[in-house]
């Protein structure tokens, strides 16, 4: 093709991409979802408990409340541990460590980035990933062991959920309390309540009335469909099964569903840009060849090449760093010579549909119009190949959605599907109200709630998306004006080695309280401004999703905004700012010497 030709091509292309944009689009943006507790609780029973713990209420004081027991929590309490700091407790809603590996049970769940870059702490517990890309119970039972490393089972509260936190004006400390009954006071409280775990389900007309089994992917019912993670369904057999959403967590499950259901129905309003997966089992002798701190050295590296920084040598080498080698500065690509490079990647993922599967309509319907980087692009070998199969039919709704439901089944384009059960896999709430998300009111100083002061004409107001004025001493780990990349535990690494050593320090220097002040936010507004507009264009064009406020955003929520510089910057402004030593950006209040 010629470079003229090409260039003629882009402009279809965006033409394309545009009208497909526009057919996705909604007046209702993000209220078009609602929460579990919007439609029914039922929805939002922890099908994963074993046995109801039963205890007393907690009233004690330490230094640090943990709340969530994810990645971000057993990572913080883990280094804490580290820094002899041992005084702590983490408030946990499951079960047991993990977080999202905790709820995300769904058939063929698996982590899409490299285990060796996103199982933590493997050279600190000696566990060699079986896989290069985990699956879900093994990336579970890794939680477990990081837990029983450091000794954190012994500090963790589970199956409690936080009622409030309430700052004491007088006592310089935190209140928090839970369902259960327990007040805890403590110095610090550090919120690690997870980024993606408020699932949301859509508001389709009737959802309520469905008469069959339904249930969300993040709480899999097992006990309906039989089976478990990784052993066959064998509940579904004759089963009419319908899926409702196609982005990453549905790629992972719609081949083993494929396998088990009597008919699955895959009903899908924008298709995801599938890749090839490649996975493979660790070889044990290059792994005992790696040397001490590659895993972090591992770890930084996969996050430069997600922000295009040079690397000495691309050791993934998987279907991300492809991408980020093809398209520099993919999350932006609104240049000429991006977009180019962006069609080529999207031709090579349309024509990978066109070369599985068999069905034309089916293949045609599969195809992803929109760029790269505008949605989480997935990787697998099973899941068009699931398409393929005569129990499987590709429900397009084109853009538009499901009609409606009823006692029965699902209607789309006017045709209704008489199914058993309907599977959400509508993915979770990340740009609603940070408050609404975390699911508890947190009080601050004088009693103003954060829902009040973040509501206020300057909206959330922080120092690196951690610290904010009017709530001292709270550590947060969230999309808050804080960083991002698509290895997020490598974000919460750099949070919790961050939140312990701001724990450390102000033991060791005998501070009190900190808290930040107006001058520290204006100035991290401002960072955060710098990187906004770069990707602002290139969201703006994009087909709707979590990802851009689903095409509307809300002028009045800029304020939401993340960090969009790259995540390598993110963890260097932070280790810049502990070692200037000053605390740059917050208040600090200390002890009396004799306290
Ligand atoms: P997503 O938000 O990505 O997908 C939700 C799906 O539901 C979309 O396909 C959406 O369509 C569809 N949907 C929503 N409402 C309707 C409706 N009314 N009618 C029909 N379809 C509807 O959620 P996921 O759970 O798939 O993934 C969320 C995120 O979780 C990922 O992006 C990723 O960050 C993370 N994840 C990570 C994994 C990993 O391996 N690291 C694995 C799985 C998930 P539309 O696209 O049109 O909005």
């Amino acid at each position: 093709m010629t470079s003229t030709d090409k260039l003629r091509r882009l402009e279809e292309l965006k033409a394309r991409y545009a009208a497909e944009r526009d057919k996705r689009l909604r007046e209702d943006g993000n209220s078009q979802y609602l929460g579990f507790e919007e439609i029914a609780t039922k929805f939002d029973r922890d099908p994963y408990i074993e046995e109801e713990i039963e205890r007393d209420p907690v009233e004690e004081e330490c230094e640090v409340v943990i709340i969530g027991a994810g990645m971000g929590g057993m990572m913080t309490g883990a280094r804490l541990i580290q820094r002899g700091i041992k005084d702590f407790r983490i408030i946990e809603k499951a079960g047991d460590f993990g977080g999202t590996w905790y709820w995300n049970r769904y058939p063929g769940a698996a982590c899409d980035v490299e285990s060796y870059c996103y199982m933590p702490f493997l050279e600190e517990t000696g566990y060699m990933p079986t896989e290069k890309y985990a699956k879900a119970p093994e990336i579970f039972a890794h939680c477990q062991r990081v837990g029983r490393h450091f000794g954190l089972y012994e500090r963790a509260l589970f199956q409690t959920l936080v009622s409030e936190l309430r700052w004491l004006d007088d006592e310089d400390r935190w209140l928090v309390t839970t369902n259960r009954g327990d007040r805890l006071k403590a110095r610090f409280v550090t919120i690690a309540g997870g980024i993606m775990h408020k699932a949301k389900l859509p508001g389709i007309p009737g959802i309520e009335t469905f008469g069959g089994e339904s249930f969300h992917t993040t709480r899999w019912d097992y006990d309906y469909t039989g089976g478990g993670p990784s052993k066959r369904m064998v509940g579904l057999k004759d089963k009419k099964v319908a899926i409702i959403g196609t982005g990453a967590t549905a790629i992972q499950a719609v081949p083993r569903l494929a396998e088990d259901a009597g008919h699955l129905y895959v009903v899908q309003r924008t298709p995801s840009a599938v890749g090839p997966r490649d996975n493979r089992p660790t070889d044990p002798e290059w792994y005992q060849s790696l040397e001490p701190g590659w895993q972090r050295k591992r770890m930084q590296d996969f996050t430069r090449m997600m922000s295009s920084e040079e690397v000495e040598r691309d050791e993934i080498q998987d279907g991300w760093t492809a991408i980020f080698k093809a398209i520099p500065h993919a999350y932006s690509a609104t240049g000429e010579e991006q977009q180019l490079a962006d069609m080529e990647q999207m031709d090579i993922i349309r024509a990978r549909v066109d070369k599985v599967i068999e069905d034309e309509a089916t293949a045609e319907g599969l195809k992803p119009w929109y760029n790269m980087m505008c949605k989480r692009p997935c990787f697998h070998d099973e899941y068009l190949q699931a398409f393929n199969r005569d129990n499987v039919t590709l429900v397009d709704t084109k853009g538009l959605g499901v009609e409606s439901i009823d006692e029965t089944g699902l209607t789309v384009e006017g045709r209704h599907y008489d199914v058993d059960c309907i599977i959400y896999s509508t993915g979770f709430e990340i740009s609603t109200f940070y408050v609404r998300r975390l699911g508890f009111e947190i009080y601050g100083r004088d009693g103003v709630s954060m829902t009040e002061d973040w509501s206020g004409p300057n909206g959330p107001h922080t120092v690196h998306g951690i610290h904010s004025k009017g709530f001292p001493n709270l550590l947060m780990f969230s999309l808050v004006q804080g960083g991002q990349t698509v290895n997020f535990v490598h974000v919460l690494t750099e949070l919790a080695i961050h939140a312990a050593e701001i724990v450390k320090t102000c033991r060791e220097e005998n501070i009190k309280v900190i808290e930040a002040t107006e001058q520290g936010e204006a100035d991290w507004w401002q960072v955060i401004m710098k990187y906004l507009m770069v990707s602002a264009e290139f969201r703006a064009n994009c087909t709707p999703s979590y990802m851009n406020a689903e095409g509307k955003p809300d002028p009045s929520m800029i304020k939401i905004a993340t960090y969009n510089g790259s995540m390598t910057s993110f963890g260097q402004i932070l280790e810049d700012w502990r070692a200037e030593g000053s605390m740059e950006g917050l208040e600090k209040q200390k002890a009396p010497e004799n306290a």
